[in-house]
């Protein structure tokens, strides 16, 4: 699931090969991928792309320029778990068929080259939303602040308010905007603190471990993405990963076995000998079959 680095690199690779491009078409295959329909996606039609950035996890491109007729439009992408970006130098002249494909969504831009938004699997949940603003769509309007913006301060007021498991708060967008379950699993191993940590408990000094360990995740994140092409990403994402999605491996810390648990639904790693004085967390899935 592309979070905060991801979306980021997305934007920095638009940035570089479509703004200063203007759009051919936009071509909508899954209806359901679409969630606005005022201004309609033909409006893009012979707009240049002006810019490329994001809101927490949405990926937004700037279309047409914000100058006195403050004509701008923004296509804002929400990927989900499954959804990605892939660009292309050149397309079939045919039109995409609407169905169960996993492109969701192609812009074509006019000399030739552009991109698809696809969705794997069968869960679909990419949404992409044509606004004026993007404080339109209700995923955005709600962000807290930007993880990588976020102050000390506010970091710690946020985090106190959303009474909560660590590891759920951290990833709630209206909390903090950004981090998902990979990240999460990161920073909590970083910061050496147990995923199920009660958020207003922390002490100021577990909230520092926190604040920086968030910050340095992320931040080297978004230096190892940037940079990337869109193809090599999730890859590059992967090979930096101590302990997500890496269940059953020696932690490179402290060597302790990466541990497993479910947690609403999915699911979460975390280190025994880094996290939880080397105690391994009660997995509700586990208990629940073994009754
Ligand atoms: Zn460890």
């Amino acid at each position: 699931m592309p979070e905060l680095p991801e979306v980021e690199a997305l934007a920095a690779y638009l940035r570089e090969r479509a703004v200063g491009r203007e759009i051919d078409r936009v071509e909508v295959a899954a209806i359901s991928a679409l969630k606005t329909y005022d201004p309609p996606v033909s409006a893009l039609a012979g707009l240049p792309v002006t810019d490329a950035g994001r809101h927490g996890k949405f990926l937004d491109l700037t279309i047409g320029s914000a100058g006195s007729a403050g004509s701008a439009l923004h296509l804002l992408v929400h990927l989900a778990r499954a959804g990605w970006l892939h660009y292309r130098e050149s397309f079939t002249p045919t039109p995409l068929k609407p169905g169960k494909g996993p492109i969701a969504l192609r812009v074509r831009l006019s000399d030739g080259s552009g991109f698809d938004l696809t969705e794997a699997g069968t869960q679909k949940k990419l949404a992409a939303y044509l606004v004026r603003d993007p404080a339109e769509v209700p995923g955005v309007a709600k962000l807290g602040p930007d993880a990588l913006a976020v102050t000390r301060e506010e970091f710690e007021q946020r985090l106190r308010q959303r009474r909560g498991q660590v590891k759920g708060v951290l990833t709630e967008q209206d909390v903090l905007a950004g981090i998902g379950n990979a990240y999460s699993d990161e920073i909590l191993h970083a910061a050496k603190l147990s995923p199920f940590a009660i958020t207003d408990r922390l002490s100021a000094e577990a909230l520092d471990r926190l604040y920086t360990a968030m910050r340095a995740v992320l931040t080297d994140a978004v230096t190892r993405s940037v940079g990337q092409q869109a193809a090599t990403l999730k890859g590059e994402k992967r090979s930096g990963l101590a302990v997500h999605a890496r269940t059953g491996l020696p932690c490179p810390v402290c060597g302790d076995t990466i541990r497993e648990v479910s947690f609403h639904d999915s699911n979460f790693q975390y280190c025994p000998g880094c996290q939880t004085g080397g105690k391994p967390l009660a997995d509700r899935r586990l208990s629940k079959l073994i009754r």
